[in-house]
């Protein structure tokens, strides 16, 4: 033949040790979803939706009152259809806004931001969502139209939740925008010590999943900046106090069907992944580049555990 064999210029697909607990991949900006998906994880743990909206240069209410609210669900369309399809059928866990005030403060549209002393304290995540439901109408349009599109590996995770009151108020808003909130995967982020101890609670509204983002978990349970250089040092997410929540959390979502992952820095950590594997999380959501260390350190530490078993 004048080519050569097929099979040599195909890329590998990567050995990746089988292991009962997942490990997904985090996605930061969608131009990253193809490097992402050749790791072979088991599916994105952590899509921000950030990067789609922060590069409009606008805040999202200057960008529909200027370009229309068909033009903004399209370009949210747009960011996490590329990634579904890169995945497909892995799931793609697809996160609400989650951009502080002061992050928009420089685009136009910025100085109707409100000035806030702690924006990281602020009205950020689900509660800006909450209270701007004519805004966030339309990130839950983009999911039911990915939804109407085939994009049944697409999944729904709200940040910054505390408590159930929470999650009613953003469920009944999702079922307005056409979201079987049945049907689909959704949840919450666990970031805050209020929303591990309100867990159950949440469960109870239906939840399919609850993921640590142990950057803020981290933050708001030792009040320590995560952005301060200063008490950078006492920033542990390996703190016994972080840990006991987390344990409680995954202990309280087992008994309620409510699946477990991480996909804060710390699932990229060895010492994490074996605390998480030991506490019977469902997944683990690591850095691209961490994906394949991660895979191997899930699989060793569950043949020690069944090796401890049978001993
Ligand atoms: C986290 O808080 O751990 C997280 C993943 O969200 P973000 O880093 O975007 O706040
Ligand atoms: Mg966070």
């Amino acid at each position: 033949p004048d080519h050569e064999p097929v099979e040599e210029v195909r890329p590998k697909t990567p050995v990746k040790p089988m292991t009962a607990t997942e490990v997904k991949v985090n996605v930061s900006i969608p131009e990253a979803a193809e490097r992402a998906a050749a790791t072979g994880a088991d599916g994105v743990g952590l899509l921000r939706m950030e990067h789609m909206v922060l590069t409009l240069g606008k805040t999202p209410e200057r960008y529909i009152e200027d370009e229309g609210a068909e033009a903004y669900q399209d370009q949210l369309v747009d960011g996490i259809q590329g990634v579904a399809e890169e995945f497909y059928p892995r799931p793609v866990r697809v996160r609400t806004l989650d951009a502080p005030t002061d992050e928009f403060r420089s685009m136009e549209g910025g100085e109707d931001e409100p000035d806030e002393h702690n924006p990281m304290l602020g009205w950020r995540g689900i509660r800006r969502s909450l209270d701007k439901p004519e805004v966030f109408q339309h990130e839950l349009a983009a999911f039911r139209k990915l939804y109407e599109m085939g994009y049944d590996n697409v999944e729904l995770m709200l940040p910054l939740v505390n408590d159930a009151e929470d999650v009613i108020r953003a469920k009944k808003l999702m079922q307005e925008a056409g979201i079987d909130t049945e049907k689909r995967n959704w949840g919450v982020m666990i970031e805050t010590p209020a929303s591990a101890l309100m867990v159950e609670e949440m469960a109870e509204q239906g939840i399919d999943f609850a993921s640590f983002g142990t950057n803020d978990l981290t933050q708001y349970t030792l009040a320590v900046d995560r952005n301060n250089e200063h008490v950078a040092d006492r920033f542990d997410e390996l703190h016994p106090a972080v840990l006991e929540l987390i344990s409680e959390t995954i202990e309280t979502c087992r008994e309620h069907d409510v699946d477990t992952s991480i996909c804060g820095q710390a699932g990229s950590k060895p010492e994490m992944v074996d605390f998480l594997v030991e506490e019977g999380i469902s997944s683990i959501s690591a850095n691209i580049d961490a994906v394949r260390d991660v895979q191997h350190e899930v699989k060793r530490v569950e043949q020690q555990l069944i090796l401890d078993s049978v001993r």
